[in-house]
């Protein structure tokens, strides 16, 4: 297969941009704790943190996108500008997908936060998908942290390399621990 027509589906929270990092501010504040007190060990759902159930957890999600910014705000995840645009001037296609328009009637403001936060931190990318169901995007590998969309893509035959974090120990292989090694993944499937 020929590096222009190869799709790569990007996720953005947990794989581009630091969600559980900026997730932790948040959370120190919502619930009034010192921020050491969370640990960075969280799985996902956070319950580590106090999260019970998930109706807590959207309101701290809600709270976090609304009021604290949380799309335009977080930090990138080291490596992803840089390996994103070899790739990009590789000729690969750079699909971000993301789930992020699931507070109603907020769609303007999760859109623009998104969008400001791609440019200002130089993220290349050809195509922006806002779906919940990943696997009806179309791509050719993805990269993706959430151990639900993974095992998903993957039981309906789709490549899909494990971005490695605290809350997907247990997904098996094909890992990668840094965009370093997404890079190299990425060569070998394509050869
Ligand atoms: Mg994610």
């Amino acid at each position: 297969m020929s590096k222009n027509s190869i799709v790569i589906g990007v996720d953005l929270d947990g794989v581009c941009a630091d969600f559980y990092g900026r997730m932790r501010q948040i959370a120190a504040e919502w619930f009034e704790r010192p921020i050491e007190e969370l640990t960075m060990d969280v799985s996902y759902g956070l319950s580590e943190w106090g999260i019970t159930n998930q109706s807590q957890y959207d309101s701290l999600h809600r709270f976090a996108v609304t009021q604290r910014e949380l799309f335009s705000s977080m930090e990138v995840i080291p490596g992803a500008r840089k390996y994103l645009r070899l790739l990009s001037d590789e000729g690969y296609r750079i699909r971000i997908i993301t789930h992020r328009l699931f507070i109603h009637y907020f769609h303007a403001a999760a859109v623009q936060q998104t969008v400001n936060w791609l440019d200002s931190h130089g993220i290349p990318y050809w195509d922006l998908c806002f779906m919940k169901a990943k696997t009806q995007v179309g791509a050719d590998i993805y990269i993706e942290d959430s151990p639900d969309n993974i095992e998903q893509l993957r039981s309906k035959g789709f490549k899909t390399i494990c971005f490695g974090n605290s809350t997907n120990r247990h997904i098996a292989a094909p890992r990668a621990e840094s965009w370093q090694e997404v890079y190299a993944m990425i060569r070998e499937f394509s050869g």
